[in-house]
């Protein structure tokens, strides 16, 4: 026996002692705050009121942007660490198929990257050049190794001939 099952719960919604089941055990552990039933007319509503719930979060977005803004970057700056350890995680779990999506996106739209690169290129070539005086006054050792390799590389090519 589970010690959590004998444990009473007051649902935080009709303030009933209600008894939790396999089934009231959310996926990181923790048990829900309300029962089932609670849960199930929740569920009930938003499903018979999507619209309705859609119009009032959307009307609360419109009135609220700043607020909303402010929030989103306050949490952001709050929980720098966690939204980082969030997308390492989440690209580790899904490697795969994060790549698999880039190269369909690639192939998809190949001239207009090549577009929007040579734009950006075009755009920001004191940036580019900066960036690149700066990579290879900060990073010696790997400009020497890439240096080696082309011209190892351009070595055997010549042997080959
Ligand atoms: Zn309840």
């Amino acid at each position: 026996m589970n010690s959590h099952t004998d444990l009473k719960h007051i649902c935080s919604q009709c303030k009933k002692d209600w008894k939790p089941d396999i089934n009231d055990y959310k996926k990181s552990g923790g048990i829900y705050k309300t029962c089932s039933g609670c849960r199930d007319r929740q569920r009930d509503y938003r499903d018979n009121n999507k619209d309705k719930i859609k119009g009032y979060w959307k009307k609360y977005q419109d009135n609220n942007k700043d607020k909303i803004k402010e929030q989103k970057k306050q949490y952001q700056d709050n929980n720098k660490d966690k939204i980082k350890e969030r997308k390492k995680e989440y690209y580790d779990n899904n490697k795969d198929k994060i790549r698999e999506r880039k190269k369909e996106y690639y192939d998809n739209n190949k001239d207009k990257i090549r577009e929007q690169r040579k734009q950006y290129r075009d755009n920001n070539k004191d940036k580019i050049r900066e960036y690149r005086k700066n990579y290879k006054k900060s990073n010696p050792d790997i400009i020497r190794e890439q240096k080696r390799r082309y011209r190892d590389k351009k070595k055997k090519l010549k042997e080959q001939l």
